[in-house]
């Protein structure tokens, strides 16, 4: 029996209607997912969080011998709120060669097309992994895990194909991301007694200044990596927060940032480097009046980038399966830099474009959801 594109898109539609945005369980779709697979003989493995409340699965299809391939997605979508939708986001809608839905591109059809063909793997002499992750869209939490359970319980694979958005191109490498945040705490006063008191907002205003100074610096100096756009590390405040009143010299002002991080140039030297600065330069003065006061900074989140590599096997199958011969390199993060952490040639290559992920009426064209059934048929027959 062989998928159409009906079973697909009648899986896709399936997959859409649960809400997983990653504030919510994913488990409604996990259930689902593994009765589905149950159904044609497959077993699932469920991964859980600590919280029980989301899991990711992990199932073999064909042989349990190494030399595999993992299809590596995950469940959870972005948030809808404010957005201006013009259907429902969790019913797939077509219009004009468009399938419409919240995770239609970011990342469910790639999974819906896995699904739909399970019943065309029976004839595998070695087996496809399939891997579904929770909360990567808030920093890849789940795949930490999921890989664990993968190489302690699983024959080792010699690929894995992480299924992001990239219109059936080769990805190589991708950035990596810490997310931070600093807390500023001063020592509050009156606003007309500035020498009594230390203003939290203004520290920190001084240090997302030297922030943005680092990042211009490596805008201009490097180091870089081509094939990125941009092809530097990046940092950037998102938010801040501080103070209670125009005349009360605050006491608290707190503000995310992120480092979005080539593999030459990571997180933790800059993480390093900017304490440092907080402990010689910025808290000393801040102390004299306020003893109390200090600067904090804690890692939220971190994903490593995938870093390009000349001899990777999941490159060279992913590219002889989309029948390119050129990789390209994206900016945005990715589970791929976990798994080649964990010593798994990784390379990312999926249907959709990453200009509809995340956005209002986010959309997949029929014609991307045919590509990538083609390259998920043609990697089943290359394992056969
Ligand atoms: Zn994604």
């Amino acid at each position: 029996m062989s998928a159409r594109m009906s079973d697909v898109l009648a899986m896709l539609e399936r997959l859409v209607a649960f809400d997983t945005i990653s504030r919510n369980s994913n488990l409604d779709l996990i259930d689902f997912v593994k009765g589905w697979l149950a159904r044609h003989g497959v077993e699932s493995l469920l991964v859980q969080s600590d919280d029980g409340t989301k899991a990711n699965l992990l199932a073999t299809v064909g042989p349990a011998v190494p030399g595999g391939v993992v299809l590596s997605g995950h469940t959870d979508v972005v948030p809808v709120e404010g957005q201006p939708w013009t259907s429902d986001p969790f019913r797939v809608v077509e219009r004009s060669g468009r399938l419409y839905g919240r995770g239609t591109c970011d990342m469910k059809a790639f999974l819906a097309i896995a699904l739909a063909l399970v019943p065309e793997m029976r004839g595998l002499k070695r087996p496809i992994h399939l891997a579904l992750s929770y909360d990567e869209e808030i920093g890849c939490r789940g795949a930490p895990r999921l890989i664990e359970a993968m190489l302690g319980q699983l024959p080792r694979p010699a690929a894995v194909i992480v299924g992001e958005p990239t219109e059936m191109r080769v990805i190589s490498a991708h950035k990596g991301i810490a997310v931070l945040r600093t807390v500023v705490t001063g020592h509050e006063a009156h606003s007309s007694q500035t020498h009594r008191g230390v203003s939290a907002v203004t520290t920190a205003a001084r240090l997302i200044t030297h922030l943005d100074d680092l990042a211009r610096q490596r805008a201009q100096d490097g180091p870089f990596s081509d094939g990125f756009e941009p092809p530097y590390t990046t940092i950037h405040v998102g938010t801040v927060h501080g103070g209670t009143a125009v005349n009360i010299i605050s006491r608290e002002c707190s503000f995310q940032w992120d480092v979005r991080s080539i593999s030459e140039d990571g997180p933790e030297a800059i993480l390093e480097g900017f304490r440092e600065y907080c402990r010689t330069v910025v808290e000393p003065p801040m102390r004299r009046i306020g003893p109390g006061s200090g600067v904090t900074t804690e890692l939220l989140v971190e994903a490593p980038a995938l870093a390009h590599e000349d001899h990777n096997p999941a490159i060279e199958l992913a590219c002889r399966l989309a029948a390119v011969d050129t990789t390209g390199r994206v900016p945005f993060a990715a589970e791929a830099g976990l798994f080649q952490r964990a010593g798994l040639p990784s390379v990312i290559c999926g249907p959709g474009s990453i200009d509809q992920a995340h956005q209002p009426d986010e959309f997949i064209t029929l014609e991307q959801v045919r590509a990538g059934l083609g390259f998920q048929r043609r990697l089943i027959d290359a394992l056969s």
